[in-house]
């Protein structure tokens, strides 16, 4: 058994790669699916008895979880606190980048790129793990490692687009150099590369500290397409995506999606209130595997970025960032940085309630569902729940078959000249979205698809 007859098969997969970063005979290399998301195909047959990929892998079901392994890593510091949503914490803090040049740049407000850069000049580790836009022509954004502090800063912003670690893996572990590596992933990379790195000895020596971004899904890469095409750039002409993008007319959670052509012409910027809250809100194109996610705030990390979605940091268009320290040396760091201090975990909780509901108590119905077939699933730190499922059946069911049908009709339509014709095809599932809207306000998806899609902001 290996992890593409389990957990690909059962679209358990999240793409991130570290099953074929570590696999000792290079027999998994990653690829493309027909639904726009990365996953593990075999080279040959696997040798008999090996099973490094499953015993690593983020959504096999493992002796131990995520709260043991946050317990092995921090239970012991000194002043540490524990919270059930946010893991153990040293402190919490609220900030941005000093200089307004790099903190405009940046998703939030640049810290996890200051502190990236900071490993670097202090010589606290010899390279940088984290993604950027490399320039290759079959991956739009990529890991890649890094030993200039500017190369670090050219990477800030978020990357809404599947990315995987095999290449860097298989680079460290090749390696002969004693060299040490900090890394930044999203929550479910970092606990595969916390199970691989017990696995590897090699590479628990050479990750010395791991940062982990806040998560609350990915969409596959067909998510970035539409995007682009609603801006007027073709998918074959399509070369890069500013996610984040800030403007001052924009409030910092009104960011600008904007995408660029070969020829370097951007397109119409899409503001994120205004298309993306459809989008993200029923899951069109979100992974399978993040309904199974109950880890919002990258519990095994040595420090956490995300954004600061409360009322008094929104407001300020160049964005501010929060972060959640968990080891004395990640404390140490942040406690030198000016433009930010201290703020209370609850705060922290705050921001990121929606994202919560979704990750802790929508995951149990989800769960609850699997249990209707003998097919596997992952088990989670959170249960299988009937009441859950109950409540919330109608929202769960509908954004299952959003997310089905928003990957299989893309299919069809990517290569069109716009959107028109995917968003008419989508028809069928207006009626179910309606019961969602309040007072109805979300009117007819049927016969307005791309008015609806146009002038969403503020109706929901
Ligand atoms: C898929 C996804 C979902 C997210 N969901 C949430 C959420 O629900 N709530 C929330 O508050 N924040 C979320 N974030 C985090 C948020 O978008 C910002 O990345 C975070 O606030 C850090 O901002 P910053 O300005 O401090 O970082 P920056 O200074 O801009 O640096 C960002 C760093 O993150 C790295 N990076 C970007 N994309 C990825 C990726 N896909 N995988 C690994 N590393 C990456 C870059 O290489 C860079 O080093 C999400 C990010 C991603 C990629
Ligand atoms: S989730 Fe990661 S480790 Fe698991 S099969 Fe997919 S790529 Fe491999
Ligand atoms: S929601 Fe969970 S599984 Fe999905 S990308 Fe984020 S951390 Fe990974």
């Amino acid at each position: 058994m290996n992890v593409v007859d389990l957990i690909v098969k059962n679209d358990y997969c999240i793409g991130c790669g570290v099953c074929a970063g570590v696999c000792p005979s290079n027999n998994l290399h990653m690829d493309w699916s027909d639904k726009g998301e990365l996953i593990p195909k075999l080279n040959d047959s696997c040798k008999d008895k090996c099973s490094i990929c499953l015993d690593i892998c983020p959504f096999n079901n493992h002796p131990i979880n995520q709260d043991d392994i946050a317990e092995s890593l921090y239970a012991n510091i000194p002043n540490i606190n524990y919270n059930e949503y946010a893991g153990y914490f040293l402190n919490c803090y609220v900030g941005f980048h000093k200089d307004e040049e790099k903190r405009i740049k940046s998703a939030s407000g640049g810290l996890a790129s200051l502190f990236l850069a900071s490993l670097l000049e202090e010589k606290i580790v010899d390279k940088i793990i984290c993604v950027g836009n490399f320039g290759n022509e079959d991956r739009m954004f990529d890991f890649g490692i890094l030993n200039d502090p500017n190369e670090v800063y050219s990477c800030a912003g978020s990357a809404y687009y599947p990315v995987e670690i095999s290449r860097v893996l298989k680079e460290i572990i090749k390696e002969k150099e004693q060299l040490t590596y900090a890394v930044i992933a999203l929550p479910c990379v970092v606990y595969a590369l916390r199970l691989a790195m017990e696995k590897i000895p090699k590479l628990k020596k050479k990750i010395k500290i791991i940062a982990s971004l806040t998560c609350g899904q990915l969409q596959n890469r067909y998510c970035t397409e539409l995007l682009a095409l609603e801006s007027g750039i073709k998918i074959d002409e399509l070369k890069k995506m500013d996610f984040r993008r800030k403007s001052p007319k924009n409030s910092a959670a009104n960011f600008l999606q904007v995408a660029t052509d070969e020829n370097k012409n951007e397109g119409v910027p899409q503001p994120n209130q205004e298309l993306p809250f459809f989008l993200w809100h029923y899951h069109f194109f979100k992974q399978n595997a993040c309904n199974y996610c109950d880890d919002v705030f990258g519990e095994l990390a040595d420090v956490t970025f995300m954004d600061a979605w409360l009322p008094e940091y929104v407001k300020d268009y160049k964005g501010t960032s929060l972060v959640i320290t968990r080891t004395p040396l990640t404390a140490k760091i942040l406690k030198k940085w000016q433009h930010t201090s201290t703020i209370d975990v609850e705060k922290i909780i705050k921001s990121q309630s929606g994202v919560i509901h979704k990750k802790r108590t929508l995951v149990k119905g989800r769960l609850y569902k699997s249990t209707f077939s003998n097919q596997f699933f992952p088990k989670k730190r959170v249960l299988p729940d009937k009441k859950i499922y109950d409540k919330n059946k109608e929202f769960i069911e509908l954004t299952f078959e959003i997310q089905k049908l928003s990957k299989k009709k893309w299919i069809k339509y990517r290569f069109n000249n716009s959107t028109d014709e995917f968003w008419n095809d989508l028809t069928r599932i207006n009626s179910r979205i309606k019961r969602y809207t309040k007072e109805g306000k979300l009117q007819s998806l049927l016969k307005t698809p791309k008015l609806l899609f146009k002038k969403l902001s503020g109706m929901i």
